[in-house]
């Protein structure tokens, strides 16, 4: 049988992503007898691009002009091109900055004599390129990651998870931190997938996976007034890790 072509691309993000897929060293020799990677730059040498890919998986966000080259190449050669995080789908932490001047930002790192690449904010693979598929989380979960190379093995991208974290939350009999203990969680509006890791350990979540498809942000702020949280402050809050969206 014929393996799946696979490639594994990272544009501006800090390839946490990628290491949690290579962290799955159990299951990683299992699937490889059914997978490929034929461009992983990251765990394989050379990296080149090669022929036509059955799908491409891309972390991180577009900011410099060699990833633009780099990801529409991807997507001509492959069938499916999917965003691989949250730096992907929605900016991620990279743009956070995004609406301050670049060029002061640019100093404030590197200094009066800034690295001689030219960069730009930093912006999600959908503002792109036609993305097929979107597999959030700063980084996935192992199990998503596994569950997408297995549906694509079989030919299928990944069921979109649309429910919050509070769901599996819930499902874990936790004490609400918002309700119970006033402490500022973002949960109800976020994408759920991760098991409620954080409010299960009396963290509250912070909207790494970026924002669910539909939330009731009214009934959420207000809720949010009376424990005496702003709205600015939970807006702030849900910018982190998707500032490209407008809410
Ligand atoms: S989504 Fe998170 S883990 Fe993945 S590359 Fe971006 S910052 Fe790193
Ligand atoms: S702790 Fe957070 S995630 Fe859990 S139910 Fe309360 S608001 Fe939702």
């Amino acid at each position: 049988m014929r393996k799946l072509r696979v490639a594994i691309a990272g544009l501006t993000a800090c390839s946490g992503c990628q290491l949690s897929l290579l962290n799955c060293e159990d299951e990683l020799p299992g699937l490889l007898e059914q997978i490929e990677f034929h461009y992983f730059p990251m765990a394989l040498s050379p990296a080149l691009l090669e022929g036509e890919y059955d799908a491409a998986l891309v972390e991180g966000c577009i900011s410099m002009p060699h990833e633009v080259e780099l990801l529409q190449e991807l997507r001509r050669r492959s069938r499916y091109l999917i965003a691989l995080g949250t730096c992907a789908v929605w900016g991620g932490v990279a743009a956070l900055r995004n609406g301050e001047d670049r060029e002061l930002l640019r100093q404030q790192v590197y200094g009066l004599n800034p690295l001689a690449c030219e960069t730009f904010n930093p912006q999600p693979l959908q503002s792109l390129v036609q993305v097929d598929a979107a597999v959030s989380g700063c980084p996935p979960e192992k199990d998503e990651l596994l569950r997408l190379l297995a549906g694509l093995v079989r030919g299928a991208l990944p069921v979109s998870i649309d429910y919050p974290v509070c769901t599996e939350c819930r499902m874990r009999e936790n004490l609400c931190l918002l309700t119970e203990r006033d402490i500022l969680c973002l949960g109800p509006l976020v994408l759920g997938g991760c098991g409620a890791r954080c409010p299960s350990m009396l963290v509250p979540c912070e909207g790494c996976r970026g924002p669910v498809p539909e939330s009731n942000m009214k009934e959420y702020l207000e809720l949010c007034a009376q424990k005496g949280f702003g709205r600015l402050t939970v807006l702030e809050r849900l910018h982190r890790f998707c500032p490209e969206r407008k809410i």
